[in-house]
């Protein structure tokens, strides 16, 4: 493995990358894309995995170009927020690029989301276009409804990424926008690639409510840069085909299975959803050769005797993210599938376009997130002391500066001070060690966040939702180890006295006013308090010990 280097500056141990650096071009994001593709217009670049139709990338940007021109006649231009609420498929793809096209930015809704959740969204991103699937438009609807009740929200025009058997007034349909005679094109010579945002993905940071994070197409560019480096990540820019099951609406779907498999002129197979029985007939079928998954798909295919070791013979690279893989898993893996193929692990986060760590070339360290991509410093941080601690000293915060460090948080001053510092190390909220080769490893997390199968659930959500149900006096919120989900999200509940509120009312309010993902699927637990430090911050690492020898009697 090769080591990362650390050096002493100014009485800092910083840990560089062990690659050499990449440039960033200083473009649009959608320039960038377009130029990498474009001798390959006969190429498929998109197929979907549910009904089989194909997209060469030629008539895909035929179709942008056409649908970026309607979207300006709409208004939509340099800064405008446009709202994408699909599941994968190519009339998101198309979507996303015609948004971007117009130097617009793309802010991505979780398709679990709530009407409550997408409303804020919607407003707190100032939000002109929704594009949404028809299965969101019920969701949508409601979420519009809302914000024009409250007199909220710019929402000015709603286009459905499908024809509907019957057209509703005041809905605009993708498909008809492919008519347009793409002369409203916009140019992009005016966006500012290191000021401009191209896309607004929402995430709950270190603490508190989901927030708008703020990345520019130098942000997004620099990445793909840094992955795309020969010795970093195995893409071949003579056809790989890979699989678009992550969802795109987060960040490492969006910037691995869209934007890098785009810029290398790949085939992507979309879905909707991972559908256990699809998925495994589409390997035979499609023959992937790159695969990325989130631990609960890597579960999957080491556990699932359906999946035949050779229907993964075409497959070159393994890659897994967003959340831990442990060594548990890793060893499932290499156990059924022995040397197939190369295994690496990534590590990162929304507010870092999202990846900061990747294993090294040299090979998959079991437990280990790897090596800084390019362009990266890392620091690990002693959580008490705030001295930079060197390989082998022990764990401490993991500190990221490089190029791929989002903007900021959208309106949010504060957020943003408290994540990166003046001297522009981002803060991760995760807490790491390093080994003598350089190798970094994810022990556990500082921050609040819950990951239930690699999506984000913020506990300061379902805290502040509790705490309005008549009964609860105080509460905390935090998520105990589950092996298929990662995590599950439980609550520790403080009831008034002689209050009767049962667990089962909580489980069902909460299960009412939320997404799927953010049940209190991990249970409610009565308690007498809440521990709290002295300056009253819930002591969270507490309660997850605590849940973790009610674990150990049971
Ligand atoms: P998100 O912004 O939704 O991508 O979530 C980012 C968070 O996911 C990180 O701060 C980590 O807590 C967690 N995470 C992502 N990748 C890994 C990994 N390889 N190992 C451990 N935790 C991870």
């Amino acid at each position: 493995c090769i080591p990362a280097s650390a050096s002493k500056a100014n009485e800092e141990v910083v840990f560089r990358s062990p690659y050499t650096d990449v440039d960033i071009p200083n473009v649009s994001l959608i320039k960038y894309l377009r130029d990498k593709t474009k001798l390959h217009d006969d190429r498929i670049a998109l197929v979907c995995g549910e009904n089989g139709e194909e997209l060469r990338y030629g008539e895909m940007w035929r179709r942008v170009d056409n649908v970026a021109s309607a979207l300006a006649r709409l208004g939509v231009q340099r800064n405008t927020t446009v709202a994408l609420v699909a599941p994968n498929c190519p009339e998101l793809v198309v979507s996303f690029f015609a948004t971007i096209s117009t130097g617009a930015v793309a802010t991505t809704v979780n398709c679990l989301a709530t009407p409550a959740e997408m409303a804020r969204q919607l407003e707190n991103s100032d939000t002109a276009v929704v594009v949404f699937h028809p299965a969101m438009a019920g969701v949508v609807q409601q979420a519009v409804g809302r914000l024009q009740q409250q007199k909220q929200g710019s929402v000015r025009a709603l286009i459905c990424t499908h024809a509907l058997p019957e057209k509703q007034p005041g809905l605009l349909y993708l498909p008809d926008l492919y008519g347009d005679d793409g002369s409203a094109l916009p140019s992009t010579a005016s966006i500012i690639p290191s000021e401009d945002l191209v896309v607004l993905p929402y995430s709950s940071g270190t603490t508190g409510l989901p927030k708008g994070v703020m990345l520019t197409h130098s942000n997004i560019i620099a990445n793909l840069q840094q992955l795309t480096h020969h010795e970093v990540m195995d893409v071949n820019p003579d056809g790989d085909v890979l699989f678009g099951v992550l969802p795109m609406f987060h960040i490492y779907g969006m910037v691995a299975c869209l934007f890098m498999s785009v810029s290398m002129s790949c085939k992507v197979v979309t879905f909707t959803k991972f559908d256990p029985q699809l998925y495994v007939q589409s390997l035979v079928k499609y023959q992937p050769t790159i695969l990325h998954t989130v631990p609960p798909i890597l579960g999957f295919l080491a556990q699932t005797p359906e999946v035949r070791p050779e229907f993964l013979q075409t497959v070159r690279l393994l890659v897994c993210g967003a959340a831990p893989v442990g060594e548990a898993l890793a060893r499932c893996i290499t156990h059924k599938f022995g040397s197939l193929f190369k295994f690496q692990e990534g590590y990162g986060m929304t507010e870092m376009s999202p990846v900061s760590h990747v294993s090294a070339k040299a090979g998959y360290v079991p437990g280990s997130c790897g090596v800084p991509v390019p362009n990266t410093a890392a620091k690990i941080v002693h959580v008490k002391t705030g001295v930079a601690l060197a390989a082998g000293e022990g764990e401490g915060e993991l500190l990221i500066k490089g190029p791929q460090v989002m903007k900021g948080y959208l309106k949010n001053e504060v957020a943003t001070a408290e994540t990166i510092d003046s001297d522009g190390w981002l803060h991760t909220g995760d807490v790491a060690k390093v080994d003598s080769d350089g190798n970094f490893y994810i022990v556990d997390r500082l921050k609040e966040l819950i990951k239930v199968k690699g999506f984000q659930v913020a506990p300061a959500e379902l805290e502040d939702l509790l705490r309005g149900f008549v009964g609860v006096a105080d509460v905390a919120v935090v998520g105990v180890p589950d092996d298929k989900l990662g995590e599950r999200p439980r609550a520790y509940v403080v009831k008034h006295p002689n209050n009767s509120v049962t667990e089962a009312a909580l489980e069902q309010f909460v299960a009412s006013k939320v997404s799927v993902h953010k049940r209190l699927t991990g249970g409610v637990v009565f308690v007498d308090a809440i521990p709290k430090n002295s300056t009253g911050k819930i002591m969270r690492k507490e309660l997850r010990e605590m849940a973790a020898k009610e674990a150990s009697a049971a």
